[in-house]
């Protein structure tokens, strides 16, 4: 049986005690609510509250959150000035990365090429990522929305192999719906998420197609979850902007 997940992406938000505040409220629902074997609760703080986290959820004695971190370099030491790599990620034992993701692109020129680079040190420092893909407005009217995703999975992903993939969630985010309130409708990222998994079966095979996790992201909230996670194809959430308050987290997290 295939993983579900619910993973947040607290971005560059809140301060420390905030952090404390949100990551405590997270762990003390969680502990009331029943997650399945193959449910996962991850967070993704900011880098500097990496180890802040790791530790209250230690206290806390919480085995229900892991915690990933929204970026990594594609080197992992040297002359690179504000940068964190994955062997510092792996030394807190934060557990995953995203890689890929839109904003990432947007105002930090990440092409596939570079996303490819980070899955690699990602995977070699025994990290797993959440690969995010998802098309643009305009690409999406221009009808062309199935070979741009097609081509990200191809340029940044397919080169793994099958082993490798297995560390891998691919997290489907059309751009128009990160942080605009319009989500894309349950058949909208049904057909994307059904398109991802036939293009996994036709490179790789049927199995791990079918093993793949496959979250939507995109204005998910805890109104539209129900109807978005009840798809087929569709195995949970990457989630920005209602993963910041724990009741509306929470509310997501219900639903998986
Ligand atoms: C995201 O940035 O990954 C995201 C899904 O954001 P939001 O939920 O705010 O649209």
């Amino acid at each position: 049986m295939r993983k579900k997940i619910v993973a947040g992406n607290w971005k560059m938000n809140k301060t420390q005690s905030e952090i404390i505040e949100l990551t405590t409220a997270l762990s003390v629902a969680l502990q009331k609510h029943e997650l399945a074997d193959n449910h996962e609760v991850i967070i993704c703080p900011s880098l500097v509250y990496l180890s802040k986290v790791k530790d209250i959820l230690a206290i806390l004695a919480d085995k229900k959150i892991k915690v990933g971190s929204q970026n990594c370099h594609t080197q992992n030491f040297g002359a690179y000035t504000g940068e964190v790599s994955a062997a510092m990620l792996k030394s807190l034992d934060v557990q995953y990365v995203l890689a890929g993701h839109s904003e990432r692109r947007t105002y930090f020129g990440e092409n596939n090429s570079i996303v490819k680079a980070k899955l690699d040190i990602a995977l070699a420092q025994g990290l797993q990522v959440i690969f995010c893909c998802g098309e643009s407005l305009t690409i999406r009217e221009k009808e062309a929305h199935f070979d741009f995703i097609a081509t990200q999975l191809e340029e940044s992903l397919f080169h793994l192999t099958k082993e490798e993939l297995k560390n891998i969630v691919i997290a489907y985010e059309p751009i128009w719906a990160i942080g605009t309130g319009v989500t894309a409708s349950p058949e909208q990222a049904e057909e994307i998420h059904a398109h991802i998994r036939a293009l996994l079966g036709k490179k790789y095979d049927e199995t791990t197609a079918e093993n793949t996790t496959i979250l939507y992201g995109g204005s998910c909230k805890p109104t539209n979850a129900a109807q978005l996670f009840s798809q087929p194809n569709v195995d949970g959430g990457l989630i920005g902007g209602a993963s910041l308050k724990a009741d509306s987290f929470m509310g997501i997290i219900e639903n998986l």
